[in-house]
């Protein structure tokens, strides 16, 4: 699946992907040249799942808890909501 994602984009990996260790901490530092294709900067979120027997690290997008827009977001209590769903929820009050 990486494979077939770098494909498109000019990049080209090796299937059995690159190899990194962890260092003391437990830390990994993804590579550069994945981050640069990804549009991943300094700082920014990563989300990261377990997928089967993978660890999965994603760009993080924020998104509507309700109807997942990335549009017009606000956060309440940890949660993000977009204006529409809120405007929705408004209405039932
Ligand atoms: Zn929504």
């Amino acid at each position: 699946m990486v494979y077939s994602q770098f494909q498109g984009k000019g990049y080209c990996m090796k299937p059995t992907g690159i190899v990194r260790r962890l260092d003391n901490l437990g830390r990994i530092v993804p590579p550069m040249e994945m981050r640069r294709v990804l549009g991943i900067e300094d700082r920014d979120a990563l989300e990261i799942t377990l997928e089967g027997d993978a660890i999965v690290m994603r760009k993080y997008v924020p998104t509507c808890v309700f109807c997942g827009s990335t549009d017009e977001l606000t956060e309440y209590k940890e949660r993000t909501v977009c204006s529409h769903c809120l405007h929705e929820l408004a209405k039932k009050l």
